[in-house]
């Protein structure tokens, strides 16, 4: 274990740390520290005004610190003289308590105590982009049915190789990369992690992948839905809880002894609450896990030119079938389908322990199992929720959801509503030309 900064930076010629922590909308923000000053800052952490960031403070709070976790080193691959490091907000000798990795670790710890350790691999897809945004960068990349398109993919192998490269040489266990469903759209996945260092892979992945990027002369994006009418960026999560963390992992809970009778789709009982807590807090835990405006622009969406958008609208589970929210591809895991590009890494683990946590002590029901394709066949379901249509309708039913609220955290709760109502107020106050198009001649 890398657990001494500065014996780090001795051994492998890192000159400056980022001091790295991510906010309540998933910005990232950062101090470069010399590796000499390493050693005190590891002990005392980095300063920040924590106003100038979207953690709900005022400009009257002391400093926040910043304390890294030296088991999160990553010396840079594209820039080996620097190294990221994960770091934990304090302020004034405590945890700052809705700091969305602070929120996971103590989640994390609740979960262990009893007897279960979280397991999670994320597809966080990305657009390659021109510079400004504007257009896809490809112009080629045309294609209806573009998903897995072998030329279009050639196209870009400099940059997905030298990402992968890089996993490969962190040790994560890439596996695959492909050009996904929408024009201009990829994904590269890695082997799945405990929670927390999921989260922050999650996190130094979109920070690699944007570099990288940006390094070739174009831009990535994992926006929810940044072109319209193409599907959009999700950023499924597939689930499984075990005996113990990291490597002492043996047995998964989920594929254990119930199997047998909970069904062909090959979850255990504990597996089928901690499911049930998912499905039972499905419309408020989106707020989290689809958490801007554009979000429900992939959730709700038309019918792509693709043909179909990936994305559910409704709150069902199946087997290995891609059309509903929940998706149990094979024994001992279910995927989760509703998370967008958008979600903060931090605050999707966290949300999906306490909906788990809760299904699990309330021994909850995900409800039956349904064999339809969801595109074709959604409108016949009955007594299944639709997910919110936009941010308030989820923000709304994040505030009525009392047991995820306090389980995610009061504090965290209450600057997470604030902030994202915040948000959506700024959204309303906008004028668009659809307005005017509309009521103009009204
Ligand atoms: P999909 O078929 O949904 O596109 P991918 O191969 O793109 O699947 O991604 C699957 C993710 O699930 C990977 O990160 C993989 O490591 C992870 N995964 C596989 N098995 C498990 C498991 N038992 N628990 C948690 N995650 C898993
Ligand atoms: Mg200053
Ligand atoms: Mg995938
Ligand atoms: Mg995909
Ligand atoms: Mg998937």
């Amino acid at each position: 274990m890398k657990t001494d900064l500065a014996e780090f930076a001795a051994k492998s010629g890192v000159k400056y740390f980022m001091i790295s922590f991510t906010d309540l909308f998933g910005g990232q923000r950062a101090k470069l520290v010399p590796a000499q000053a390493i050693a005190d800052m590891a002990r005392d952490g980095a300063g920040f005004a924590g106003f100038a960031t979207h953690l709900d403070m005022t400009p009257a709070h002391p400093d926040m610190l910043a304390i890294p976790d030296p088991h999160s080193v990553i010396q840079l691959p594209w820039k080996p003289e620097v190294a990221w490091v994960a770091a934990n907000p304090v302020m004034e000798d405590a945890e700052v308590a809705q700091a969305p990795r602070n929120v996971l670790r103590r989640l994390i710890g609740e979960a262990a105590e009893e007897g279960l350790h979280v397991k999670t691999g994320v597809e966080a897809e990305f657009f390659l982009l021109t510079p400004d945004g504007s257009d896809l960068a490809d112009p080629y990349d045309t294609a209806a049915k573009p998903c897995y398109d072998q030329q279009a993919v050639m196209r870009r192998y400099e940059v997905v190789r030298e990402i992968g490269d890089y996993m490969l040489g962190m040790g994560w266990g890439p596996y695959q990369t492909d050009h996904e469903d929408a024009n201009g759209q990829f994904e590269m996945n890695w082997e799945f992690d405990d929670a927390l260092a999921t989260a922050d892979k999650h996190s130094f992945f979109k920070f690699m992948v944007k570099s990288v990027a940006e390094a070739h002369g174009l831009r990535a994006t994992f926006m929810p839905k940044p072109v319209e009418g193409l599907t959009g960026n999700g950023c499924h999560a597939h689930i499984s809880v075990w005996d113990a963390p990291g490597d002492a992992a043996r047995v998964n809970v989920f594929a254990g002894e119930g199997e047998g009778q909970t069904g062909e789709v090959g979850l255990a009982e504990r597996g089928k609450h901690f499911l049930g807590g998912i499905m039972k807090h499905a419309s408020a835990l989106a707020a989290i896990t689809n958490p801007t405006v554009n979000s429900y622009k992939r959730i709700n969406a038309p019918r792509t030119t693709s043909g179909a958008t990936w994305a559910p609208n409704t709150v069902t589970w199946t087997g290995n079938n891609r059309t509903h929210m929940v998706r149990v591809p094979g024994p001992g895991r279910f995927e989760l389908r509703l998370p967008d590009g958008a979600v903060n890494p931090y605050l999707l683990q966290a949300v999906i322990i306490a909906a788990g946590l809760s299904g699990i002590r309330s021994e909850a029901d995900p409800g039956k199992r349904r064999d339809i394709d969801m595109y074709a066949d959604g409108h016949k379901v009955r007594g299944a929720p639709k997910l919110p249509l936009n941010l308030l309708d989820a923000l709304r039913a994040y505030d009525r959801d009392k047991r995820l609220k306090s389980a995610m955290g009061d504090e965290f709760s209450a600057a997470f509503l604030k902030l994202k109502h915040d948000e959506w107020h700024a959204f309303t106050a906008h004028f668009s030309p659809w307005e005017r198009e509309h009521t103009l001649d009204i």
